[in-house]
C-alpha cells in the first residue's frame, strides 16, 4: 500500500504500546458509538479506524484473540468477507471512492500494529489522495468527523 499522509498515525502506535488488545477489548464493551463499532456479527465485527489513513478507514476482526487468517474458521471468515461486502457497498454509497485498499497485514513483518489478534483494513481511495490529505492536527475534530462517518454508515438511506 502506498503510504499515505496520516500524522495522527502516532497517536496510534503510542496508545497501542500502553493498552492491552484493543480487538478484544472494544467488542466486550457496550459502547459501540465512542468505540466507533459499527456493525457486530455473530463471529466478527467491525469498527471505523480511530487513527485513519483515510476517511472511512474501517477494520473487521472476529472476536476470538488469534494470530493469523489460516486460524480463522470458515464461518468466521465466511461471515467476515459477508461483513466485508455490506461495509463496501454502504462505503460506495455513502462515500463515492474510487477505490479501496482491502486487505491484512500479518504479524510484525507484515506490517500489522497488532499483530496478536488478527483484523482485515479496508481503506477507501480517490484518485490522487497521496497528493493532498488534509492535515488535522486537532484530535478531538477527527473523533466528531468518525462519529458522523459512524452515523453516516449505519443510517438506513445512506
Ligand atoms: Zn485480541
Amino acid at each position: 500500500m502506498e503510504r499515505l499522509w496520516a500524522p495522527w498515525r502516532s497517536r496510534f502506535i503510542y496508545h497501542s504500546k500502553l493498552k492491552g488488545c484493543l480487538f478484544c477489548q472494544k467488542p466486550r464493551s457496550l459502547r459501540d458509538r465512542r468505540n466507533l463499532v459499527i456493525e457486530r456479527g455473530k463471529y466478527v465485527f467491525s469498527m471505523l479506524n480511530l487513527y485513519p489513513y483515510n476517511n472511512g478507514h474501517f477494520m473487521i476482526a472476529p472476536y476470538r484473540h488469534i494470530a493469523h487468517l489460516t486460524l480463522l474458521t470458515s464461518r468466521e471468515s465466511g461471515e467476515l468477507f459477508e461483513m466485508l461486502k455490506r461495509t463496501l457497498k454502504k462505503l460506495d454509497r455513502v462515500l463515492k471512492p474510487h477505490g479501496y485498499n482491502v486487505g491484512f497485514n500479518i504479524g510484525r513483518a507484515g506490517g500489522a500494529g497488532y499483530h496478536r489478534h488478527i483484523h482485515l483494513h479496508g481503506v477507501p481511495r480517490w484518485q490522487g489522495d497521496t497528493n493532498f490529505m488534509p492535515v488535522l492536527n486537532d484530535t478531538k475534530v477527527m473523533i466528531e468527523s468518525l462519529d458522523e462517518m459512524r452515523k453516516r454508515l449505519l443510517s438506513k438511506k445512506g
